[in-house]
């Protein structure tokens, strides 16, 4: 199946782009590419470097195999793979960027995203202000005459405020900046940001495209227009992504679909089983009606990921504790967007400076795997029995 193809429906796209049995005799899977040098027959062929391929670190049959679902999933120009989510923020943010620019990224993004922000690009001479996830058409206020990219994350992974991609695109290219969307959470299969305005969509392709908790990956898809500043930083900073790791995220795609509507169901049984809990003050989670930005996910996406958030009556330390420490089926642990259930405690209050966190209470993240779904819940269950008896 050929790009041209890529106007087919997103199960079938899952199914068979990326694909060349035929190339591979008949084998099914595009297999792992391993390879740094490529082979030029003439010295023709090495002045006219027209071939497909030219030197492994731009990459390979196995790495395009994945680039090309997620272009055709994103509705994108083209798409790159790196080697991990935060590779795709940086690079998409760098290929915006030069000394004496201004970035504006969305208060609810990526922790690590913003210390590279504050961190290395300050170094860069560039300076970061943070805004309101809330903001919508506000941003146009912040622009700057040397604003060039504004970053955002919709919705934020562990404070879940959607933003209004469409009233962003519009402030940010007013001001001749362009728009970067990190889109881990809802995936490709229900939200496609460059057609609500964006110019760059990054994945953590780590969490729902690997799937299984196995392989670090990132991608980033442009329109037209971005593409060309993309590839310069990435080939020139020497980002390469191994056919091994491609592999295994080709792998995770092939059953995207199927994974992502368990995951939406399960997630939302048990954040609607949680709103009913004891304990529980509120439950962040945009498809519920009772979100503040239920309207706006309702206009723009098309489903709902895997990953909530929940927040817990005010406990000390302990309490805490005793919830996370004797579960048997969650565990703790960093990412998400795999098979296994995961339960986090979150610390906003240093990854805020726009708009400072108010809630009381304690704040959880959750990401919902595909355990049965009532042993999570005694799972859950007996966890804020132990918080409430703690407190
Ligand atoms: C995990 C994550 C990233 C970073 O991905 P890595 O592959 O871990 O570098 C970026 N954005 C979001 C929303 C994430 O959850």
């Amino acid at each position: 199946m050929t790009a041209s193809r890529s106007d087919a429906a997103v199960e079938t796209i899952l199914t068979h782009l990326g694909r060349a049995p035929e190339e591979q005799f008949g084998f099914v899977n595009t297999p792992v590419y391993r390879g740094s040098t490529v082979l030029f027959k003439t010295l023709a062929d090495i002045e006219a470097q027209s071939q497909r391929f030219l030197y492994g670190r731009a990459g390979n049959p196995t790495t395009e195999s994945v680039e090309a679902v997620i272009t055709a999933l994103e509705g994108a120009h083209r798409t790159r793979l790196v080697p991990s989510g935060l590779a795709a923020i940086t690079v998409a943010l760098m290929s915006c960027l030069k000394a004496g620019d201004d970035l504006l990224i969305s208060d609810s993004a990526y922790e690590p995203g913003r210390k590279f922000a504050d961190g290395y690009l300050t170094r860069m001479g560039v300076t970061t202000r943070y805004f309101d996830p809330r903001i919508r058409s506000g941003l146009s206020e912040l622009m700057q005459s040397n604003t060039r990219a504004v970053l955002a994350e919709s919705p934020g992974s562990l404070t879940f405020e959607v933003q209004d991609i469409p009233a962003l695109a519009a402030a940010a290219h007013a001001g001749g900046a362009r728009l970067i969307v990190d889109n881990s959470w809802a995936s490709p299969l229900f939200c496609q940001p460059l057609k609500l305005g964006a110019d760059i969509v990054v994945h953590a392709g780590t969490k729902m495209f690997v799937g299984h908790s196995d392989a670090f990956a990132g991608t980033i898809s442009t329109t037209g227009a971005a593409w060309a500043d993309v590839e310069h930083v990435r080939s020139l900073l020497g980002f390469f992504t191994s056919g091994d790791d491609a592999f295994l995220v080709a792998r995770g795609l092939r059953t995207l679909a199927i994974r992502m509507k368990e995951h939406q169901a399960r997630a939302l049984d048990i954040a609607r089983w949680l709103q009913q809990q004891p304990g529980v003050v509120k439950v962040l989670h945009p498809a519920l009606p009772d979100h503040p930005d239920h309207a706006l996910w309702k206009r723009d996406f098309t489903g709902s990921g895997s990953l909530f958030g929940f927040i817990l009556e005010p406990a000390p330390r302990d309490a805490v504790a005793a919830l996370v420490d004797h579960l048997t089926l969650f565990s703790m642990g960093y990412s998400w967007g795999g098979y296994e259930s995961l339960l986090l405690p979150v610390k906003i209050t240093r990854a805020r400076t726009a708009v400072p966190w108010h809630e009381d209470g304690n704040l959880f993240r959750v990401h919902i795997g595909f355990e049965d779904l009532e042993d999570l819940k005694a799972d859950l269950s007996a966890g804020l029995d132990r918080y409430r008896a703690a407190r």
